[in-house]
């Protein structure tokens, strides 16, 4: 059986996709990938995806979409993608190969697998991650509470775990290498004038302290004066942004320096039949709502493919 539509990825991107596919008769087949639901669901209020006047949290948000999706007629399998090819004996069919050895055939195949948090690659960091290291403040944040953090980047990422950990525990050291902030004004002031957030700036992270596998403090670099100290802490959460999961689709796609995938008139790649949309080739907007609009763009883009 060859699908008309498969979509890969689950959040904003892929969900909106999947319910312009469904509603167009198309059934389509909806991979989940690594984290059903995508960056969303590790975050808490999200006040700027329009129709919610009081804000929503993020896994509520995807829960919904997700309810949308299924009940138009997507069907969503709990698997990720880990190979692409195309197929020998039919020309113009795409091949995927699921984690658990499944071939799919598909017509079209639409790219929304995000991006995935960045960390500094510490020594130690891999065997401290659950153990003091995270890179989600929202899923890990409790385990903190009245303890001492720290949370690494300048961004608005960065801004919004300080403040979500703030409530939580004693103190947040936001550790950041420049003194000057990608993060927007608003929430870098929310940030600042929080009293239990404290900015070290123009900091680095030189080493991981741990004490029989778990973290115990850092040893900070200051970059104007290379001196160095130790500090006392917790837990540690990186918010230095993400990496695009593109690798597995190298076959169809080209991707720039930052491996975010290429692509014209807004979600073409380079195969005929293969689209992409959302963080997964966005460098500069990476919002829920430009995610969901490029997830429509490529399904209808799909839609009229198959109509010609
Ligand atoms: P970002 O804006 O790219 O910021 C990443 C931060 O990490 C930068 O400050 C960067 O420092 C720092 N960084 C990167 N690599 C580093 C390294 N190796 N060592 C130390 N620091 C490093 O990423 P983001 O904060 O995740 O935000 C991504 C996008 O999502 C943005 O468009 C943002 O507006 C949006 N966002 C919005 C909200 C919201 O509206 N509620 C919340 C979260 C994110 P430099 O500045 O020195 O490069």
């Amino acid at each position: 059986m060859i699908e008309k539509m498969v979509i890969v990825g689950t959040g904003p991107a892929g969900l909106t996709a999947a319910i312009y596919g469904a509603r167009s008769g198309l059934s389509p087949l909806v991979y989940a990938g690594i984290q059903h639901g995508g960056q969303l669901t590790t975050t808490t209020d999200v006040e700027n995806f329009p129709g919610f006047a009081e804000g929503i949290l993020g896994p509520k948000l995807m829960e919904e979409m997700t309810k949308q999706a299924t009940r138009v007629g997507s069907r969503i399998i709990y698997e990720q993608i880990e190979e692409v090819a195309m197929s020998q004996e039919q020309k113009g069919i795409k091949q995927l190969t699921t984690s658990s050895g499944n071939t799919i055939l598909a017509k079209t195949v639409i790219l929304c697998t995000g991006a995935t948090a960045k960390t500094l690659k510490l020594e130690g960091e891999s065997q401290l991650m659950g153990h003091g290291v995270s890179t989600c403040a929202t899923c890990d944040g409790f385990f903190y509470r009245q303890k001492k953090v720290i949370v690494v980047g300048g961004g608005d990422s960065a801004m919004e775990e300080s403040l979500f950990l703030a409530n939580l525990v004693d103190k947040v050291y936001l550790v950041h290498r420049r003194d000057v902030f990608r993060a927007s004004h608003i929430m870098l002031e929310r940030a600042k004038k929080h009293e239990k957030i404290e900015f070290l700036v123009p900091y680095v992270i030189h080493k991981l302290l741990s004490h029989k596998g778990v973290l115990t403090g850092v040893t900070l670099e200051n970059v104007s004066t290379g001196k160095q100290h130790d500090l006392t802490i917790d837990g540690l959460f990186y918010a230095i942004g993400h990496t695009p999961n593109s690798k597995v689709f190298l076959p169809w796609v080209d991707v720039d320096d930052h491996g975010y995938v290429c692509v014209s008139e807004g979600v073409k790649t380079k195969t005929e039949g293969v689209y992409a949309a959302g963080d997964l080739c966005d460098r500069h907007y990476k919002q829920a709502i430009t995610a969901a609009g490029l997830g429509c763009q490529a399904a209808m883009t799909a839609i009229q493919y198959l109509d010609q």
